[in-house]
C-alpha cells in the first residue's frame, strides 16, 4: 500500500534527505586515490551521528555498515573495506539516515582522480537519466513512465539498465510501495498522487544488464565486469509536481562544480 505523506511529514523528510546529502558532500572531498571505502564508512557514521541521525542503512537487513560503497564493476550493495581507492576508479555511495523517524536515502558516483573517458560519459548519462526520470514523477502519471524514461534515454547510448534492483518509496521505511523500476512501459503501473515519496534510483551498466551477486550476500556486480553507475535523489510530489528532497548541491561545492540540473524541481 502506497502511504501518502502530509506537508508536514515532508518537510521532516526533507531533513533526512539533507542529512544524507550534507554526509555525501563530506564524503565527496575525502575521496582520493590511497583512502579504504571503510575509513570513509566510519566517518560517515561520526558525521550522521553528530548531526542527530541514525545511520539507516547499518543493521537494515543486518548490512554490516554505514554506507553501501561499490567500486568500479559493483552495481551496488557493496560492503566497505580496507581495500585502498586508486586513481582512475568510480565508487558509488548510498547512505541512508534515519531521522524523525522518517529515512533519507540517496547515492552518487564519484570520480577518483582521473577517469578514462568512456566511464566518464557513462557517469554522465546515467545522472541525467535521473532527472529525466524525475521529470516524469508527477500527479497523473504512472510507475511505468519513470521507468520507460530512464531506460530510453540510457539504452540510447547502449548502456544496460539492471532489473534486478529498482527505485521504492520511502518514508518511515526505507522501503515502501511502489517499486519504481528503471526500465518500463508508458502509462503502465501504478499512479502517482500528491504527497507520494520515492526514491529514483537508476543502475546503468556500461555493457550488459545482467548482474551476479558475490558469496558475502551483498555485492552486486555486473556479469562482465564493465564498470556500472549509480545515481539517487529523493523526491516528493508537491502540487502535482516533483520536488526534491535531495540536492547534490554539497558535493558540487566539495568538487567545486557548478550546476543548474535541480534548478527545475525547487520550490521556489
Ligand atoms: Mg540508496
Ligand atoms: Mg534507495
Amino acid at each position: 500500500m502506497i502511504k501518502i505523506k502530509t506537508l508536514a511529514e515532508i518537510e521532516l523528510m526533507r531533513e533526512s534527505a539533507l542529512l544524507v546529502s550534507k554526509t555525501l558532500g563530506m564524503i565527496a572531498s575525502e575521496v582520493k586515490p590511497g583512502v579504504t571505502t571503510l575509513y570513509l564508512d566510519k566517518l560517515a557514521e561520526e558525521f550522521i551521528r553528530d548531526h542527530n541521525g541514525i545511520p539507516g542503512f547499518l543493521g537494515l537487513y543486518d548490512f554490516p555498515n554505514t554506507l553501501c560503497m561499490s567500486p568500479n564493476a559493483q552495481v551496488v550493495h557493496g560492503i566497505p573495506n580496507d581495500t585502498p581507492l586508486k586513481e582512475g576508479d568510480i565508487i558509488s555511495v548510498d547512505c541512508g539516515v534515519l531521522m524523525h523517524g522518517f529515512y533519507g536515502d540517496h547515492a552518487y558516483t564519484f570520480e577518483v582522480g582521473e577517469v578514462d573517458a568512456a566511464t566518464k560519459k557513462l557517469l554522465q548519462v546515467t545522472k541525467e537519466s535521473l532527472y529525466e526520470g524525475i521529470r516524469q514523477f508527477k500527479t497523473g502519471n504512472r510507475v511505468g513512465d519513470v521507468g520507460f524514461a530512464i531506460q530510453d534515454y540510457c539504452e540510447k547510448h547502449g548502456y544496460g539498465i539492471v532489473r534486478e534492483l529498482v527505485g521504492h518509496g520511502l518514508g518511515k521505511k526505507m522501503h515502501e510501495d511502489p517499486e519504481m523500476p528503471n526500465y518500463g512501459r508508458k502509462g503502465r503501473g501504478k499512479k502517482f498522487k500528491e504527497g507520494m515519496v520515492v526514491a529514483i534510483e537508476p543502475m546503468v551498466n556500461l555493457g550488459t544488464h545482467k548482474i551476479n551477486q558475490l558469496s558475502d550476500g551483498w555485492t552486486i556486480l555486473t556479469a562482465d565486469r564493465k564498470p556500472s553507475a549509480h545515481f539517487e535523489h529523493d523526491v516528493a510530489i508537491v502540487n502535482g509536481k516533483p520536488e526534491l528532497l535531495s540536492t547534490f548541491k554539497y558535493i558540487y561545492d566539495a568538487l567545486g562544480i557548478t550546476s543548474n540540473e535541480e534548478d527545475a524541481f525547487r520550490n521556489m
